[in-house]
């Protein structure tokens, strides 16, 4: 009901001209809107999880919409610098991808070079040197697989209960236990890799099959020299995908990271993205001793000059939202309807 009356209220805006007015205003002209993507479906990740993962019809759509309209599509260092100047062109776009994943390699990146778009890629590393799928999401990736099912005993799992996969919140429950599992045990890289093969086995899926496919895969040393080669932009996302609480293990996050990155792309990265678009006030110092100059949210919004530049809003794309939604951000009148919230992430952070 509320989405339909939204889409009413957007399709009626359109139409009496205020999408336009509003992206020709100086208060548009005075803001950038930062794209934000996760994964581009090889597959079927955006059945899985729609909020994280989009099929690459859609980016092209999105692309396309942009090239149309003739919106400028900047490098985000530039436009960051260029929003505090005072000298962005009207209508200013940049597109940042989180995470790195293969997927980006293998659907967006030959989109971006054919619509010559720049981009941003937020690395996150530690995958990077280990060609396996991430653990917590390749595991719930493949319960999702075999929704609509019950299993009675999950003991050669681990798992003391039976495996309810009917509901989103029971899938869950086993992703939580089984990453329980790995924490007790202190399990490694291999050992976690091990158990998710186990989990593929019992629920006879091939998971073989899908490591050679690349599916949740963080691309790999060759494939992030070659984009930056073309002209991506690089920059941090902490190793491990993780925000740790002590000043010395957070630092040590964006200290490995940019390490990782600079010994294979040879820049020199200082654009930040909390992973899974989550922050606290004590990270920002910490950002600042590390020579952060900029960290971008998961939290919607256009960023002006008023926005503080570690806590940048960006628009937050996906497969659930509608061509006239995406529109209504790029004119500015999405911005000037969202509701102001928090960080409301609804995906499950990468862990290793
Ligand atoms: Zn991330």
């Amino acid at each position: 009901m509320l989405r339909s009356l939204k889409r009413a209220t957007l399709r009626a805006l359109k139409t009496a001209g205020v999408f336009r007015a509003v992206a020709a205003s100086r208060w548009r002209r005075d803001r950038l809107l930062i794209l934000c993507y996760h994964g581009i479906s090889l597959e079927d990740e955006h059945q899985w999880r729609p909020g994280l993962y989009m099929q690459p019809e859609l980016l092209e759509q999105r692309f396309e919409m942009l090239k149309r309209g003739r919106y400028p599509v900047l490098p985000l260092a530039e436009a960051l610098q260029r929003l505090n100047a005072g000298s962005l062109p009207s209508r200013s776009v940049a597109i940042t991808f989180d995470d790195g994943t293969y997927d980006f390699y293998r659907q967006a990146f030959p989109l971006l070079k054919q619509y010559a778009f720049p981009a941003t890629v937020y690395q996150t590393t530690y995958y990077m040197d280990y060609q396996r799928p991430v653990f917590s999401l390749i595991c719930s990736y493949m319960l999702w697989k075999r929704r609509g099912t019950v299993l009675p005993d999950g003991s050669v799992l681990g798992l003391a209960e039976p495996l309810d996969l009917r509901t989103e919140a029971g899938r869950h429950q086993v992703v939580q236990a089984l990453l329980g599992r790995t924490v007790r045990e202190d399990m490694t890289g291999r050992q976690k890799d091990d158990l998710a093969s186990k989990l593929g086995q019992f629920l006879q899926i091939d998971y073989e099959g899908l490591v050679a496919k690349r599916i949740l895969q963080i691309m790999n040393p060759q494939e992030l020299q070659e984009i930056a080669r073309d002209g991506v932009d690089v920059q941090l996302h902490t190793h491990r995908h993780r925000t740790p609480e002590k000043e010395e293990l957070f630092r040590r996050e964006i200290r490995d990271n940019r390490e990782r990155i600079r010994a294979v792309v040879a820049s020199n990265p200082v654009h930040f993205c909390y992973p899974s678009g989550v922050y606290r006030t004590e990270f920002f110092e910490w950002l600042a001793k590390e020579q952060v100059v900029s960290a971008t949210t998961c939290d919607n919004g256009l960023v002006s000059t008023k926005s503080q530049s570690l806590l940048i809003p960006r628009y937050i794309d996906n497969q659930f939202r509608t061509p006239l939604e995406f529109e209504s951000w790029l004119s500015g009148v999405g911005d000037l309807l969202a509701a102001r919230r928090a960080a409301t992430q609804k995906y499950v952070p990468i862990e290793t």
